[in-house]
């Protein structure tokens, strides 16, 4: 049989044919006006998908560049900071602190659970000289969306500042920055922006701004001051990733004409369809929250995950992702995140199907895409 590949994970993610053709377009050089333009239409785009009235600066590199970016832009050596962790990218909140001298605490959450903003605003009570919170808005480990605007409401009756690591689920799942007091969001253009990997971006309240200058850590290529300067004449303070620029903008244009709030619910659908796919099937979500991100699921009993997993990648060419350590082999995740339609789900969920039968899984052929057409017919309109 001719076979397709089909990615459906979290990172990266499908992408339009016209944002993947805009890549192969002649280069123009980036100290001009026809730049210029496209690069300001960028930010102006990522404002309205992080809904913020602040500049959002455009960084060479993954998502993880910017979580440094927020880290060295904002602290100084010995700082307290409180980080929570409920998988494995909220984790590296607290290695990026320690990788600069800054002291973490780090709120450790089971696999899968969030953290109550009514726990942390007792921590915070409890240590009034934490300068910062950092959390992630959808632990793409899991599935798990935190309660940001539940944060933002307690951190910002405190001196400390809220970071979010909102770079899987920004653009898929609510996240205002100024409606829910977020002081640094984060973000990157591999999960719902709709573009390649290479692209990071950050914001700052105007609080976070004044910490801008008062932070004493080493910086230079991610300090954020030479790209706020640059940004009065329109520019970036070194070469931009011109293509991916491009890139980024065409999908932005098409983010924009759908409306941010469409493109939330329509990932909204998309999650729902596949959990109700995976209950039909009898199988164990793994998210006490799960939200439009990604669906993770348990594997039953007696099924060897990395050998099914192996089986989906191969065999039948769907690119789901299987777990993390320290739970690998445990669970696999079914991203449903950019650019995807029902019909991807549909497919998604028929290869779990097959492969669960070719693993001995009692009848599963039909019921998972059943249950999933079910919830997509009520919306395909
Ligand atoms: C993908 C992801 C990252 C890591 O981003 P890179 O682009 O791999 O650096 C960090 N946090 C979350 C929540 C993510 O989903």
């Amino acid at each position: 049989m001719i076979k397709k590949d089909i990615l459906l994970s979290p990172g990266p993610t499908q992408v339009p044919e016209e944002v993947l053709l805009e890549a192969s377009r002649p280069l123009i050089h980036h100290r001009t006006p026809e730049f210029s333009n496209i690069f300001m239409d960028t930010i102006d785009g990522l404002k309205y998908v992080f809904q913020t009235g602040e500049d959002v600066y455009l960084l060479a590199s993954s998502g993880t560049g910017a979580m440094e970016a927020a880290v060295v832009n904002l602290l100084c050596p010995g700082d307290r900071v409180l980080t929570i962790n409920g998988g494995k990218f909220g984790a590296r909140w607290a290695k990026i602190c320690r990788a600069y001298g800054v002291e973490a605490q780090e709120i450790e959450v089971p696999w899968g659970d969030v953290y109550p903003k009514e726990e942390l605003e007792q921590e915070l009570k409890g240590n009034p000289d934490l300068k910062a919170v950092f959390s992630t808005l959808c632990e793409t480990a899991t599935g798990a969306v935190f309660d940001i605007q539940g944060y933002g409401e307690v951190v910002c009756r405190t001196g400390a500042v809220l970071v979010v690591d909102g770079i899987s689920g920004i653009g898929a799942t609510a996240c205002p920055m100024d409606d829910w007091n977020v002081d640094v969001l984060i973000s990157g253009s591999q999960k719902s922006f709709m573009t390649p990997p290479g692209l990071a971006y950050i914001a700052f309240s105007s609080r976070a701004q004044e910490w801008i200058e008062r932070s004493t850590l080493p910086r230079f290529y991610f300090d954020v001051r030479a790209a706020r300067k640059a940004l009065d004449s329109r520019t970036s303070p070194w070469t931009p990733a011109i293509s991916l620029i491009r890139q980024q903008k065409k999908a932005l244009d098409r983010i924009r004409d759908f409306t941010l709030g469409r493109l939330i619910e329509h990932h909204r659908i998309l999650g729902e369809a596949t959990r109700a796919g995976i209950r039909a099937l009898g199988l164990e979500l793994l998210a006490k929250h799960p939200g439009n991100i990604l669906t993770a699921v348990v594997f039953p009993e007696g099924i060897d995950g990395f050998a099914f997993i192996r089986a989906m990648q191969d065999k039948y060419r769907a690119y789901i992702a299987g777990s993390q350590e320290p739970y690998k082999g445990r669970f696999f995740r079914i991203a449903h995140l950019g650019y995807m339609s029902g019909y991807d789900i549909l497919t998604a969920l028929s290869a779990v199907e097959m492969a669960l039968s070719d693993f001995g899984f009692e009848n599963p052929s039909g019921k998972a895409v059943a249950a999933a057409e079910i919830i997509l017919k009520e919306h395909w309109k």
